[in-house]
Formats: C-alpha cells, structure tokens, sequence
C-alpha cells in the first residue's frame, strides 16, 4: 500500500513535526481580544504558508472577523473529495499565574507538548498538515482531492464559517468532511463521535415592584418575584429528572439496542462519574444509564439563578426582580425552535399571578447525527485502527459544534469526527496539553483516511 511510504515518513520525521507544531504554538492567537489582531493574521499567514508548502492553491477570505484560510489540492473528477475542517485561534489564557509555564512558550515534557491551544485546535489541525505533507515529500499522488478550510473565530463565536458555508457551498462540495477537534474515547481507546447535542439557551426574567421593599412593611401584600421563579423552577423538572415541558420528548430518536449496547461495552461507572466531578452520586433520569443520559438524553439545567440579597449577614428585602438562565441540551431529532417555544408557553402557564415574566431564547444549536453504517464512518474506523494500533469505538458527544450542524446542512455529506485530542487535555483552561503520541498517531490517521476514503 503507497501508505506505508507515508506512514514510514511520518515516523522518520517526528522530532522535526514537534518542532513545527511548537512554531505554531508561540503564536498567541487569541481571537476573542482585540490587542491580539495581529497576532490572529499572523497564525492565519501561518497556516496559509504551511498549506501553500504542500502545493496546495491557497485563498485567505476576509470575514466581518478573521480571516478564513482555504486552501485546495488539484481536484480530479475520478477521486474523492474530502473536506478537512480546523481553527487556528486559541483560547484566552487566563488565570495566567495558574500556568506552570508560559502559554505561548511550548514546553516539551514527557512525550506531552503544554501550550494553549496545543490540543485545541492546532495540535490537531497540524496533524492533518503533516499527513498530508508526507504524501508530498514521497511523491506518493495524492489518493483523493484535499480541501481545507480553517477558520480564526471558532473561540470567539464568529460567523464568518457559517455564512462562508451557506454562500459557498458548491465550492466546499465534498465527500466527507473530517474534523479533529474533540477526543478519544479515553488515553487507548479511539473513537468517532457521531452524535452531538443540541442546545436552546433561555433566560427567565421575573419583574415585582419597581424597587426591593421592606420585607416587614411590604411582604405578603406582592407577590415576591424570587418565590414566584423558584416555583417556575420547581416546575421545569419532576422528582425523577424529567422535565416537564409538554412535547419536550415528542421527537426525541430512541437509542438502538446496538447503540446502548455499545455504550454498555465501554464500561463507564458511577464510580468513574463521581472521580471526574466530585458529586456525591450519580443522578439523572431514571430507566438510563449515566452514559446514556450524558449521551443521549435531552436536559434542562438552570446554569444560574440570581435574586436579591447574598451578602452578608441579613437584609430585610422583597426583590425586585429574579432571574434563572436555563440551557436546554438537545438530543436527535428535537428541534431548538419547537423545544424554545414550548420552554416560553409552559414558562407563562405556570408563572404565578402578582409579577412580570419574560422568557428570552439566547441561542439555539441544532442537535446532530451522523449515520454510523457508512463506507465513509468505514473508512475513518479503519483510519483510527491503523492509525492508533487500537480498536475504535462509536462515542457520543454532550457538547455542541454548531458548525457540524451547519456543514452537514449545507454540504449534505457526512461529517467525521476524528478526535485526537483528550478529556484531559486541559482545553479552555490552564496547562492545555496535547499527548505527542496522540499528535502522531493523529498524523498516521489521517495519511491512513486519505487512501481508506479513496476506497470507499
Ligand atoms: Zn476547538
């Protein structure tokens, strides 16, 4: 197979690809602050320059933010096309004294890189370069066409992609689209995640009298907007974790016996739960398993709950006003819209008399799946397999990526998540991390896909 010229290459130059990713590392990219705009174009020429070397046609689209960089092989109507999706921004680094080292100082411990945004994205968006490199550098022909689109605003909630997407769609045309940004089942296991929650993110805002009053001269003659949302509250959820929204369940997709079965297989314990978050117990809806309600289960949480006095010692109020954030995490196949419409009239229908309500809907995401039985999820199974030297698995994911919602709306090709990184990787907070073994078995991966989906 031409691939094991690739991966002979990959594991010949490793040192030298360490070295190359660390480049890209000490550039603090920080895309949600503006002293760092400079900083953001220069990771951006970055990548462009790391695309334009592997002889790839390279395009840096201006947005309303930062810039998309796309960039294309020679596209061959007989070959495949897969579409590789990345960014280049990082997070904010604070609490800055919490780091051990520098954030944009990579340091090499270990077998293990600490950076910010050395698991994500870089390390990861970089592991495909490299792959792809490796074709180069054999003169092994490329066994399908490349695509890339890498974008500087994923940390900061940008649109630029979203809109790029939906005006571009013909020319983001693929097969699949492979994107590396989440993780492993766990530090042996590989997995693509082929299901993400959705999310409707609402906001409760109960309004009594103009101004907090004496609890001794006014209290029992208005109602008491903190008492009025606590009850709403109570009336979201029953005793058993269901919540109470009617039609909430109506669509949501039932797990398959071979999808709970595989969950089973994967032997995540309350006792693991507990270790990972410190909670006394295990809770959740009763008849799932916690893995099956983390996975597939929609939810309705309060995320913060705000009302009168919490300081010290005592005050004597009637607030004013109280106010609940709420986010709902869908599952397939409910939809944000329907799900926000029926949080608001349930929210009015069970509000008391005596106060002001107003329900507000943040944002939405559209909860996601991707069909396992495909020759392209195949094709990426295999990938990890060779990649990794490890038998993949089938993960969920609880979290949302909007934009896989988007691509697989807009290019209506399946979206393969090839996660390289871990949950332990320390993303969004101090001491990001990126496994070196993960960055090149990564690597490996993704010079394996590119033959497996020719094939496919
Ligand atoms: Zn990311």
């Amino acid at each position: 197979m031409a691939s094991e010229k690739v991966l002979a290459h990959l594991d010949a130059h490793r040192q030298q690809h360490v070295d190359q990713l660390c480049e890209f590392l000490r550039i603090p990219s920080v895309s949600s602050q503006a002293d760092h705009k400079q900083d953001v174009r220069r990771a951006c020429a970055f990548v462009a320059d790391e695309l334009r070397g592997l002889g790839l046609e390279v395009e840096i689209i201006e947005t309303d933010g930062h810039p998309l960089v796309y960039a294309q092989s020679e596209q061959r109507p007989d070959r495949r096309t897969l579409l590789f999706y990345g960014h280049y921004d990082v997070q904010p680094v604070d609490p800055l004294e919490l780091w051990k080292t520098p954030p944009f100082e990579p340091r090499v411990e270990d077998g293990i890189v600490y950076a910010r945004g050395a698991s994500d994205d870089k390390g990861q968006v970089f592991a495909h370069f490299k792959a792809v490199e490796a074709y180069v550098r054999t003169g092994t022909g490329l066994p399908v066409n490349l695509k890339f689109i890498i974008e500087g605003e994923e940390e900061c909630g940008g649109h630029g992609i979203y809109r790029y997407t939906e005006q571009h769609a013909d020319k983001l045309a693929c097969d699949a689209v492979v994107i590396s940004d989440t993780t492993l089942y766990n530090e042996t296991t590989p997995g693509i995640c082929y299901s993400l929650k959705g999310l409707a993110y609402m906001e409760i805002r109960v309004k009594g009298p103009d101004m907090d009053l004496h609890s001794g001269s006014y209290g029992g003659t208005v109602q008491n907007p903190a008492n009025a949302l606590a009850g709403i509250v109570a009336g979201l959820k029953d005793r058993d974790g269901r919540c109470l929204v009617p039609g909430f369940y109506d669509d949501v997709l039932e797990l398959e016996k071979e999808e709970r079965d595989g969950f089973a297989a994967l032997g995540y314990t309350d006792a693991i739960l507990r270790k990972e978050t410190g909670a006394p117990a295990a809770w959740g809806e009763q008849g799932y398993t916690t893995l099956e309600r983390m996975w597939a289960r929609p939810t309705c949480d309060v995320n913060g709950l705000a009302s009168g006095y919490g300081g010290e010692g005592a005050k004597t109020i009637i607030p004013s006003r109280a106010l609940a954030k709420v986010s709902m995490r869908l599952v397939p196949n409910q939809d944000p819209e329907r799900i926000a419409a029926a949080f608001a009239a349930h929210v009015a229908a069970i509000a008391p008399a005596g106060v002001e309500v107003e329900v507000v809907n943040h944002h939405n995401a559209a909860p996601v799946l991707v069909p396992r039985h495909s020759p392209m999820m195949q094709a990426g199974m295999n990938a990890l397999k060779r990649g990794f030297g490890a038998d993949p698995v089938f993960i969920r994911e609880g979290g949302s990526i909007p934009i896989v919602g988007t691509f697989q709306a807009w290019l209506k090709a399946p979206v393969l998540l090839l996660g390289y990184g871990l949950s332990t990787d320390n993303i969004h907070s101090p001491n990001e991390k990126f496994d070196l073994a993960n960055f090149w078995n990564g690597a490996r991966t993704t010079a394996v896909l590119l033959e497996e989906a020719a094939r496919a």
